[in-house]
C-alpha cells in the first residue's frame, strides 16, 4: 500500500469507511468484489445502476439495477447520483448517492466497484475515500482473461482492451495498489486496507 501524504485518518482518529475498488476491465474487480460480499459480511458493497441489458444470471438488484436509459437521465437529473459514467463508449453506469449516504450513516464499511471516470468523480466529492486499484499481473494476463471469459463480441473486447491501456496508467492515481493473482489473497488485501480483519470472515 503506498499512502498518500495528505491521506490521514479523519479526527475521530478512524480511517474513512469508503473504499472504492477502480482498474482495467477484466481484471476481475467483480469477482473480487463479490468474494468480498460472500466472505466479509461487514463490508457493505453498493449495487450500481446500469443502462446495459441484464446477462444471462444476472440479477436485478444484486448485480446492478437495470434501467432503462429514461430513468437513468432522471436520476441524473435529480443529482441522485454520486457519480456515474458512460463505460467502454456504450452503456451508463452509476452509484446513488442516497443507498451509499445511508450505509455510511449506519456505521457500514462501504465499498464502491467503479471505473475509473467513477473512481476519479468519487475522489472529487469524497476525498476521504480510500481509492484502490485492482493491477492484473501482466498485460497477458489480462488480456487471456478478457477473451476466455467470452461474454464480449470481437469488437467489444476491442473496445474494451483500448479502455484497458488507458487505465491501467493510472495507477499512480491511487492509494494503494492489489494485484489480483488470486480472488482470496487479493481480497483479504483489499479487506485489510479497509481497516478490517481479514480473519474475522465466514
Ligand atoms: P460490466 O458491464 O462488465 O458489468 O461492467 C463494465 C464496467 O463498468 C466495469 O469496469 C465496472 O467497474 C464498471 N462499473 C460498474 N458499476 C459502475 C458504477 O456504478 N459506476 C462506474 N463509473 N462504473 C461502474
Amino acid at each position: 500500500m503506498r499512502p498518500r501524504p495528505e491521506h490521514a485518518e479523519g479526527e475521530s482518529g478512524q480511517r474513512p469507511r469508503i473504499t472504492v475498488l477502480a482498474g482495467p476491465t477484466a481484471v476481475g474487480k467483480g469477482t473480487v468484489s463479490r468474494y468480498v460480499r460472500e466472505h466479509y459480511p461487514q463490508v457493505w458493497l453498493s449495487v450500481s445502476a446500469t443502462t446495459r441489458p441484464p446477462r444471462r444470471g444476472e440479477v436485478e438488484g444484486e448485480h446492478y439495477f437495470f434501467v432503462a436509459p429514461d430513468r437513468f437521465d432522471e436520476l441524473i437529473a435529480q443529482d441522485q447520483m454520486l457519480e456515474w459514467a458512460v463505460v467502454h463508449g456504450k452503456n451508463r453506469y452509476g452509484t446513488r448517492r442516497d443507498t451509499v449516504q445511508r450505509a455510511l450513516d449506519e456505521g457500514q464499511h462501504v465499498l464502491l466497484e467503479i471505473d475509473l471516470q467513477g473512481a476519479r468523480q468519487v475522489r472529487q466529492a469524497m476525498p476521504e475515500a480510500t481509492f484502490v486499484f485492482l493491477a492484473p499481473p501482466n498485460w497477458d494476463e489480462l488480456v487471456q482473461r478478457l477473451v476466455g471469459r467470452g461474454t464480449e463480441s470481437a469488437e467489444e473486447q476491442r473496445r474494451r482492451l483500448e479502455t484497458a491501456r488507458m487505465e491501467l496508467a493510472a495507477e499512480p492515481e491511487f492509494d494503494a495498489v492489489v494485484v489480483n493473482d488470486r480472488v482470496e489473497r487479493a481480497a483479504e488485501e483489499l479487506v485489510r486496507i479497509m481497516g478490517l480483519d481479514p480473519e474475522d470472515h465466514r
